[in-house]
């Protein structure tokens, strides 16, 4: 199954929470979960019984429609996660929080993921002085991320709000240079995701 492209508020009244896909809409009263909280295509607003599988699969989507991935993405990332050293469910958080518009999105680099996406695949940043448009390139400690200098000028009013904007600790935002330094691997604590990750390990250690 290939990365979902259609109505981002479907996906969140699916997993009947606010995934937060849709930039400043999702904060008012225009988003489908104020208006609409129960899944497309059932009008009832009693929460359906779900079976053990059923809340592991529905983790998993959440996590998959939060950083925008394929399931054969998903597939690819858990494996990696589970030959890390450490805890399984931590590791795959901490390789979707560290992908590369993921981090630009956190430095309030883009509305949304998905536009912060759109952002780099329009080649507008550099990684360690040189270009790169890869989304799920996952960053590294130590590597900085900076505006390409064409670009400067589309960027005027968000480099405004980058001074004073509230980023998570583990990233550092250097004003004076204009650049973003990954300072650290973020710790559980710091990826404010809802999800169960234990639970998706369950999932795909079937
Ligand atoms: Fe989800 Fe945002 Fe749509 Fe609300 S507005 S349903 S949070 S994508």
């Amino acid at each position: 199954m290939g990365r979902y492209t259609g109505p981002s508020c479907k996906l969140c009244r699916r997993a009947r929470e606010k995934l937060l896909l849709k930039g400043e809409r999702c904060f008012t009263a225009k988003c489908a979960i104020e208006k609409r909280n129960y899944p497309p295509g059932i009008r009832s607003l009693r929460p359906p019984k779900i079976s053990e599988y059923g809340r592991r699969l529905r983790e998993k989507q959440k996590l998959r429609f939060f950083y925008g991935v394929s399931e054969k993405q998903m597939r690819i990332y858990f494996a990696i996660a589970s030959k890390k050293q450490g805890v399984t469910g931590y590791n795959l958080l901490a390789l979707f929080e560290r992908r590369f518009d993921n981090v630009l999105y956190r430095a309030s680099l883009g509305k949304s993921r998905k536009e912060s996406r759109q952002l780099l695949k329009h080649k507008h940043f550099l990684l360690n002085g040189k270009r790169m448009d890869v989304p799920s390139y996952t960053c590294k400690v130590g590597d900085v991320i900076s505006i390409r200098p064409k670009s400067l000028s589309l960027f005027k009013d968000t480099i405004e709000t980058l001074k004073s904007a509230v980023i998570p600790e583990w990233l550092h935002y250097d004003a004076k240079a204009q650049s973003l330094t990954v300072q650290d691997e973020p710790t559980r604590m710091q990826i404010d995701i809802p999800v169960e990750e234990h639970l998706i390990v369950e999932y795909y250690s079937k």
